[in-house]
């Protein structure tokens, strides 16, 4: 199987897995697991934030910076396609009493600071109370300008709102865009970071903040049962991605590119190419046919969840692979009726 849905779907190299097996372990919700510490220090350092706090998931780092910048009753303004509002389960309504406001993404995933001034509410009885702006990036793929998150950061703050970052992908933005992560995340107070997603470990996410913020979070993760103990196995694939695992990220940018190009001249609309995703446009009426085409010859792709299929590229795929991909893709093509 060739597996282009998510970046998610890589598994621990041996070199991960020695180095999980190789570190050093203690219970991490008594504060005494060493690999933990190291990982949480090293990302958070990396970020410019003072602390960090490793989770078990994305959704969960999410949650937490949403449960700790917004009380019951307050609202985020978040993306209307941002994965915090749509593809997290509603988890900061469920479970935080938290109102999202969402707003429609321009095509470059900015939300429009006109558009965003107009849904701050103002302080009175009838409204929840606009507490945080919520941002994300990389965005479907693309790197949300920089120029823009600044602007926005400010605008948010002279407002009185917190900033957030989901910034499962920031390391494909900051290869992509060659500014260093630091520098991508310094206009906010939190940022989450996936580290299993491109990164390639197999379970984790971090949050960074404030040192006040990380403290109120680790106790927000425990009351989720985020809290766990020998963890450090985990972490430690997580500080071996961040070894061994940035810079190759333009390998899966040029394969998406490669990919891109593939299927464009063997005859498909594509949508788009940005960091490791790569969008094609299928009409819905072949569908079935295409994602069964797919299926007998051994390739996966994310058909359905987007108006259009998604192909993400990643550590476990090879330039054979990507012809292998454009190969099955173009006879399809072929076939036409
Ligand atoms: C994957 C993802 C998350 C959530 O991560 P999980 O570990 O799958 O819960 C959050 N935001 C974005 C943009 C993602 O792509």
């Amino acid at each position: 199987m060739i597996d282009l849905r998510s970046d998610t779907v890589t598994r621990p190299t041996a070199a991960m897995r020695a180095a999980m097996a190789a570190a050093p372990v203690g219970d991490d919700v008594y504060g005494d697991d060493p690999t933990v510490r190291r990982l949480e220090q090293r990302l958070a350092g990396d970020l410019g934030f003072e602390a960090g706090l490793f989770l078990p998931s994305g959704t969960q780092a999410n949650l937490v910076a949403l449960l700790c910048h917004c009380q019951r009753g307050d609202e985020y303004l978040v993306g209307q396609e941002a994965h915090t509002y749509k593809y997290e389960g509603g988890g900061a309504a469920v479970l935080g009493s938290i109102q999202p406001q969402p707003i429609t993404q321009a095509a470059d995933g900015s939300l429009p600071l006109t558009a965003l001034a107009a849904a701050v509410k103002p302080d009175d009885p009838h409204f929840a109370r606009t507490r945080l702006l919520a941002l994300e990036n990389t965005w479907h793929g693309r790197v949300v300008p920089q120029a823009y998150v600044v602007e926005a950061a400010a605008w948010a703050r002279s407002r009185g709102l917190a900033v957030h970052l989901d910034g499962a992908r920031l390391y494909n933005a900051a290869v992509a865009s060659g500014v260093p992560a630091a520098d991508l995340a310094a206009p906010f107070d939190s940022v989450s970071v996936c580290l299993s997603k491109g990164l390639g470990a197999p379970v984790g996410s971090v949050l960074a903040g404030s040192a006040a913020l990380i403290a109120q979070a680790r106790r927000w993760r425990k009351m989720l049962g985020g809290g766990m103990r020998q963890s450090g196995l985990l972490a430690a694939a997580g500080l071996h991605a961040l070894d061994h695992h940035v810079a190759r990220l333009a390998e899966d940018h040029a394969r998406a590119r490669r990919l891109a190009e593939g299927l464009a001249e063997a005859g498909y609309a594509v949508g788009g190419c940005h960091t490791n995703m790569v969008f094609v446009e299928v009409p819905v009426a072949r569908l079935p046919a295409f994602a069964s085409h797919l299926d007998a010859h051994g390739v996966r792709a994310s058909i359905g969840y987007l108006p259009t299929v998604r192909l993400v590229t990643h550590l476990d795929l090879d330039d054979a692979a990507i012809d292998r991909v454009i190969e099955v893709m173009r006879a399809f093509q072929a076939a036409r009726p």
